[in-house]
């Protein structure tokens, strides 16, 4: 391909709200162009390296026999509406009507338009496990699409959905589908961390994250300094730092020479910091109490204090019945947080927040400030693992300017459910080891997740065993932000020049550079590109009517793996007996030296080297 024939417009400036590297360098090098805020278009290099990326992720799916197909990205409302989802997802949701005035969505993903195309064509366990998956454009009208593709509102996933039997047959799956996006961030030469993620009611080992360290990334990664541990902080635990109790003997006996709980004055007194002063003690000493307001809860409630009279309700029909609303008051250590994802889960709700003022008032029927798990009759008190641990501890007594001391778990009061809900941090201890945990800040390129029969069960999908009797298929789903992975390719492949392209996401393996593209030159140039097309590379001839120094800078920024310059005066190079030896100057992009080559071995020689890179 010559540059001239082609459409690479490249820019010695920045744009100006680019932040991060890949950004600035797929601008600069002429790969995208904005149409609007978090709209991109991929110009043909783009478009190239994209493509790439593209087949890696096909070739690795095919592999574990996952099935190709093509839905549409628009899809009819009636489907998110039977998963609950229509509601669910609020604005990020682009939802339009047709002139008829029915609904649809613009997909930001698809768990709906497969799981409706196996409900229609799903009949016997014969057909199962069954693996599809797309590689298509979605749309999430994100509220502040930034850096580039990397969080732009339209974007390229391939995602993939499995129905099977059982769950065993679904951890198989699951298990390939890990192993193949291994091999997908390998060979596209990005270092992935795979993180333990929140896999919400699935519980367990149902979920996995994959992602790249970044300093603008929007998850917080907690590994441990002496093993390979990894969480995202929604989902991470961490070694206790101290001792559980599990039964009322337990507790009798740690609060044996703890003297009687106390009811005393704390006039003015209400931070944690401000307690601590006046008592002359630590937040650790704390018995802190949140109200939550919990929404769509799954767990039974009916025997929870304040709860016997809730409303329950059932999305559709075969979906499990939940509590639309719920307030839940939850304990934890003073010293620490309530990790909100991790609440979630454990009460099997879509969502949990802060409850307003007004319902704390009303639930713990004082101010703001006071509530205490001690004698809270109107709301479940949930106890963080760590509060069970203590005895002797401060908390809201539920009057204002009053706490309790001397309080004792398992003496004073007790938990109508416990269960770790703490955020864990930098300093932390490691579950697994003990060693001590660290943060980084990481972006999310793909994520692989068990989600059981949600889906399934929602939208009414069956299938007949080999004794005809009707069953709901478990599924899995498995996603890659494909524009995601490209410009992470180039966070991790570039410096101050420019790109620095793995050979298999590149555009071209090869730019061949003429000093000046004319006679003898111009001929050896195009024999060149011919010899390497003929060996299967793919070729970038630069016959620009420019500066050497020009061509050179643009074949730094755009990144190409291999550089051959043809000038006269290395064609014209002699052997040491005289006969005409020409030599052509090789160049990769990732080395700071160049070396002369025979004109007559160089195209053999990196055709060598492209070919044992893409078999690695
Ligand atoms: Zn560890």
């Amino acid at each position: 391909m010559n540059f001239s024939h082609t459409f690479i417009p490249t820019l010695r400036e920045v744009p100006g709200d680019a932040v991060i590297a890949s950004h600035r360098l797929m601008f600069r090098a002429g790969m995208i162009r904005k149409l609007s805020n978090g709209l991109f278009a991929y110009l043909p290099l783009g478009l190239r390296s994209f493509r790439k990326v593209e087949n890696i992720i096909r070739e690795e799916m095919n592999a574990i026999g996952s099935l190709e197909i093509k839905p549409t990205v628009v899809v009819p409302g009636e489907l998110w509406k039977e998963s609950g989802r229509w509601d669910a997802m609020g604005d990020a949701l682009l939802r339009v009507k047709n002139r008829q005035g029915a609904d649809f969505v613009v997909s930001p993903t698809a768990e709906e338009a497969f799981t409706g195309i196996v409900r229609d064509e799903l009949s016997s366990y014969r057909q199962l496990p069954l693996s599809l998956y797309q590689i298509n454009t979605k749309y999430r009208d994100e509220i502040r699409p930034r850096y580039g593709v990397m969080r732009g509102r339209e974007f390229v996933m391939k995602d993939a959905y499995s129905y099977h039997c059982d769950d065993e047959s679904l951890d198989e799956h699951y298990q390939a589908q890990g192993r193949a996006y291994r091999r997908i961030f390998k060979r596209c030469g990005l270092t992935v961390i795979p993180v333990k993620a929140d896999s919400g009611a699935m519980g367990g080992s149902g979920s996995e994250e994959f992602m790249v360290e970044s300093e603008v990334g929007d998850n917080t990664l907690l590994l441990c300094k002496s093993c390979d541990y990894a969480a995202n902080v929604e989902k991470a635990e961490c070694k206790l730092d101290y001792s559980p109790r599990f039964s009322q003997e337990m507790a009798d006996r740690a609060a044996e020479n703890i003297p009687p709980m106390e009811k005393i004055d704390t006039p003015n007194v209400k931070t944690i910091d401000e307690l601590c002063t006046f008592l002359e003690t630590d937040a650790k000493s704390f018995v802190k109490t949140l109200i939550y307001r919990a929404v769509n809860v799954e767990l039974d409630l009916s025997k929870a204090p304040g709860c016997e009279k809730l409303a329950k309700h059932k999305a559709s029909p075969g979906a499990p019945e939940t509590y639309p609303e719920a307030f839940f008051a939850v304990a934890i250590r003073g010293d620490l947080d309530v990790n909100e994802v991790k609440l979630a889960a454990v009460l099997k709700a879509s969502e949990v927040a802060l409850a307003s003022d007004a319902d704390v008032e009303r639930i713990t029927a004082a101010p703001v400030g006071f509530a205490g798990p001690v004698g809270l009759p109107a709301a479940p008190v949930l106890l963080d693992q760590t509060v069970t641990g203590m005895n002797d501890a401060v908390t809201g007594a539920l009057e204002k300017d009053r706490h309790y001391i001397h309080a004792c778990y398992g003496r004073d009061f007790n938990a109508w459910l416990t269960a770790d809900v703490r955020t864990v941090k930098a300093g932390d201890f490691c579950p697994v080891c003990g060693g001590e945990l660290y943060e980084k800040k990481g972006n999310e390129l793909g994520h692989i997740f068990k989600l059981g029969r949600k889906y399934t069960r929602s939208m009414g999908v069956s299938y007949l065993d080999e004794n005809g009797k009707s069953h709901v298929p478990t599924m899995g789903c498995y996603g890659i932000g494909l524009d995601r992975t490209l410009a992470s390719i180039i966070e991790e492949h570039h410096d101050e020049q420019g790109i620095v392209w793995p050979v298999s996401s590149a555009p071209f393996h090869v730019i061949i550079v003429p000093i000046k593209y004319q006679g003898q030159v111009k001929d050896v140039c195009n024999a060149l590109a011919a010899e390497l097309e003929t060996a299967g590379l793919e070729v970038l001839l630069d016959d620009r009517d420019e500066r050497a120094g020009v061509k050179f800078n643009d074949a730094d920024l755009i990144g190409i793996p291999w550089r051959i310059v043809v000038g006269d005066k290395n064609l014209a190079a002699v052997s040491s007996g005289g006969t005409p030896a020409p030599k052509v100057e090789l160049k990769r992009r990732s080395e700071k030296e160049a070396h002369l080559a025979d004109l007559d071995k160089a195209a053999a020689e990196i055709a060598e080297d492209v070919r044992a890179c893409l078999a690695c």
